[in-house]
């Protein structure tokens, strides 16, 4: 299973056939412009980018997160849940109020450019080797992967070594365990970096960067080295009272501010 199947990876070729290089990973941007720069300033030299969908939803700078996104290096990018609701492919009843109300919100204030282009994005995508998916493999739009019993299915959906998800927005990673048995997952912390070349299967979030939900307000990456079979997740601070004030001004539920400041 270390080898990936040639149908995993239908970008490497567009994007640097099998050449080696380092992948920004960002998940859950959600219209916040101030984290996804943070990201940007703090992340060591790469080459590409994967981005697991959720540009918008939640915060207040849809537009301008898209294009920000859309203007980085070798780009695989892929749509969320919060986008479809957005682009009103979504039934909003299956949001909680806030979401659909951010939502809504969204929907009103997308440019025409950036809804057809996270209209013309896929929910799940082989890329360099990696099977991608905004959810989960067996599920890209809404599963949230949370737990060792999710594990066996999941791995089961996709043939590579190496998969990665977002929509949690809490870094973790599913290891594969032999045959049938529950995944062993593992949390891991700031400045982790993970061993990719042993053989064991993975299933890699690399947390939120607009919305961190695991009781860290940081804004949450990661950088992907196929070269040295590595990953590490990243945390980095931001002015997160620019976006709740951004947030209040605009008339969305004031909740989706104050949760920033817990990472919650
Ligand atoms: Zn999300």
């Amino acid at each position: 299973m270390v080898v990936p199947p040639k149908s995993a990876r239908p970008r490497a070729s567009m994007i640097a056939g099998t050449s080696p290089m380092r992948y920004l990973v960002l998940s859950d941007v959600h219209a916040n412009l101030e984290a996804l720069e943070a990201v940007l300033a703090d992340a060591p030299a790469y080459e590409a980018v994967l981005s697991l969908g959720d540009l918008v939803g939640y915060g207040p700078n849809p537009n301008e997160c898209v294009e920000r996104v859309r203007s980085l290096p070798n780009l695989t990018s892929l749509v969320g849940n919060h986008d479809l609701a957005a682009l009103g492919e979504l039934d909003l009843a299956a949001f909680n109020a806030y979401a659909s109300s951010s939502a809504e919100w969204t929907a009103r204030r997308l440019d025409s450019e950036v809804r057809s282009y996270l209209g013309s994005l896929a929910p799940s995508l082989g890329c360099d080797g990696a099977f991608l998916a905004h959810a989960s493999p067996r599920d890209p739009v809404w599963e949230y992967l949370e737990t060792p019993d999710q594990g066996p299915a999941n791995f089961h959906r996709f043939e590579s070594a190496l998969g990665f998800v977002g929509h949690t927005h809490v870094p973790r990673v599913f290891q594969e365990t032999s045959s049938d048995e529950p995944s062993h997952v593992v949390m891991p912390g700031k400045d982790d970096e993970i061993d990719l070349g042993d053989g064991v299967r993975r299933i890699v979030n690399p947390g939120g960067v607009g919305q961190p939900r695991n009781g860290d307000p940081r804004a949450a990456y990661g950088i992907w080295d196929t070269e040295a079979r590595t990953f590490a997740f990243r945390r980095v601070p931001y002015s997160f009272e620019i976006t709740q004030t951004k947030i209040r001004s605009a008339g969305l539920p004031h909740v989706l501010a104050e949760r920033l400041a817990h990472g919650l």
